[in-house]
């Protein structure tokens, strides 16, 4: 890219009144400017859009910023135009336009006025814009939100899809992506998708020390809520619930309680969810109880605890919405509210989905059961998850979750695992957990019955174990990488090399499980809704 010898400090100092750059920025921006493509994964508050708006800034022409968001997108172009005294150096060109504006826009950008354009991706398919963008000089490509590409981030937008070609037929441009989703696989996806497996990759750590992550069993859900948030009063949190019904209720019983708290759903008209989420942000309201559609570009640095009274469809999800905790370094409480029945019912929501998208909601259901049941660092558990190794003993904030605070008793069930190996192998991988409990508890079902498996050796060889005994071995089994959910047979178990290991007595290490963090609630749930 055509950039002057230029003095990133200085320009940054000019633009945005930092003295500093924060983190990866610095070395970001030039090895954009070197006209590499770029790919950023920093977490939220990250501070991944001056990666792009500097650059833009300071390099000829102007730059096209993909965006998925059409509010989002008025939002960051009124703070870039809130930089410059020229105000009118970054634009919108969307559906929200109309004719006349659409033309001022482009005549801007004819007369080199606009140095950041905002696009969502459906604009960008449209053909008389694309033939425009020919016609004048672009910078570079940002994608912003770049996880939108993939179906294994929790944002999927098909129309991401298409960003590579189009941007092929405007000219050969740098590309610079950006997400704070960044699991393997997403990120594997994004780089594949976008053409940009040569991209220069910059990772900042996902770990966000300050928080406090906390798994309770879902009972007496409203009572301990109650209580928990009683003890933040005239503090700012968020309580993520499942349902707008849920949502409703639930704000109604804290405002009961003496609790100031509103909804926030997107079944609420415009206007009092807007005023709903306005009061939150200025703190006439402490607590905001609201489903998913809250959080998108809200920067609220003081909240100082995210419950989730229903469990999230994924760990990507539940990082995203705890991440808005403790954005001032402060304090940041994250406390989910787990029943095993839950997942049952979020699986159930899939069942009525395309195959595909299935699969991929029960693979990363299975990670969220993990997460919840396991007796591992949390942290730890999570940011593997992200990728990134983390020391439980000494990484930072390695002492901020429950399992550190207060460890459960760990259980050695060795015999249990190589029992349930064993099944596995003698059956020839080909069973999902329902059926291979079935056998081991000597119960008949549809499955047994046509696969003759009352015949098999193993069956009830479990008997002395309870049913939900076996069923935290699996999960934990899985967890600890014993074994695998099969994502093409959707949930057949299969051996992993680890599992091969221990069954062949190569691998001796001992299978643990927390005995006391089981989350079998099914005596104790008929006073907790
Ligand atoms: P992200 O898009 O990664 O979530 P943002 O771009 O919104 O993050 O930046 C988060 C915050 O950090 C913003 O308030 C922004 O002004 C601030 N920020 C970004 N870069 C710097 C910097 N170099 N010095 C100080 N603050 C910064």
């Amino acid at each position: 890219m055509k950039t002057k010898n230029i003095n990133l400090s200085q320009e940054l100092k000019k633009h945005f009144g930092f003295s500093n750059f924060k983190g990866q920025q610095k070395e970001v921006i030039q090895t954009l400017l070197e006209g590499k493509d770029v790919f950023v994964l920093m977490p939220t508050g990250g501070g991944k859009s001056l990666c792009y708006q500097l650059p833009a800034l300071i390099s000829e022409g102007t730059a096209i910023v993909v965006s998925p968001l059409i509010a989002l997108m008025k939002n960051q172009v009124d703070a870039v135009n809130g930089l410059s005294e020229d105000n009118g150096i970054a634009h919108v060109l969307n559906s929200s336009l109309n004719k006349a504006q659409t033309n001022q826009v482009m005549q801007d950008i004819r007369a080199g006025k606009t140095k950041l354009l905002y696009v969502a991706p459906e604009s960008l398919i449209k053909e008389e814009y694309q033939e425009f963008l020919k016609t004048v000089k672009i910078s570079f490509v940002a994608i912003d939100e770049a996880h939108c590409i993939s179906e294994w981030g929790h944002d999927f937008r098909p129309e991401y899809r298409n960003i590579k070609t189009i941007v092929d037929k405007i000219a050969d441009l740098p590309v610079i992506a950006l997400t704070a989703t960044a699991t393997p696989k997403v990120q594997d996806d994004i780089q594949k998708t976008l053409g940009m497996t040569n991209a220069i990759v910059f990772k900042e750590s996902f770990n966000r020390p300050n928080l406090f992550y906390e798994v309770r069993p879902k009972v007496n859900v409203d009572r301990e809520i109650v209580k928990f948030v009683s003890k933040y009063k005239g503090k700012s949190g968020i309580v993520y619930c499942l349902s707008r019904r849920k949502v409703e209720e639930f704000s109604q019983l804290l405002q009961v309680n003496g609790i100031n708290a509103l909804p926030y759903h997107a079944g609420l008209d415009q206007k009092t969810r807007v005023a709903n989420q306005d009061k939150f942000l200025m703190e006439e309201a402490d607590v905001i109880v609201a489903t998913i559609a809250f959080g998108m570009g809200i920067d609220k640095p003081d909240v100082r605890f995210v419950i989730h009274y229903d469990i999230p469809k994924s760990l990507e999800s539940y990082y995203q919405e705890t991440g808005r905790a403790g954005r001032d370094g402060g304090e940041g409480h994250c406390l989910a509210f787990y029943d095993p029945k839950d997942i049952e019912k979020l699986e159930k929501f899939l069942a009525q989905k395309p195959v595909s998208e299935r699969e991929i909601g029960l693979q990363l259901l299975n990670e969220v059961t993990g997460y919840t049941e396991t007796s591992m660092n949390r942290r730890q558990y999570l940011l593997n998850y992200f990728g990134e190794q983390f020391d439980p003993e000494n990484g930072e904030g390695a002492k901020m979750c429950d399992n550190s605070t207060n460890p459960v008793a760990l259980k050695d069930a060795t015999k249990e695992l190589i029992k349930l190996l064993q099944l596995i192998k003698e059956l020839e991988e080909k069973f999902r957990t329902k059926d291979l409990i079935a056998v081991l508890m000597g119960v008949e079902n549809p499955t047994t019955k046509s696969y003759k498996l009352e015949n098999n050796k193993y069956f009830g060889a479990g008997r002395k174990e309870s049913e939900n005994y076996w069923k935290t071995i699996i999960r934990q089994a899985t967890v600890q990488n014993f074994l695998q959910k099969d994502i093409e047979t959707y949930g057949v178990l299969k051996l992993t090399e680890k599992g091969l290991a221990t069954l062949s007595k190569k691998n001796k290490e001992a299978f643990l499980i927390s005995e006391d963090r089981q989350y079998d609630l099914a005596q104790t749930k008929a006073d907790s809704d």
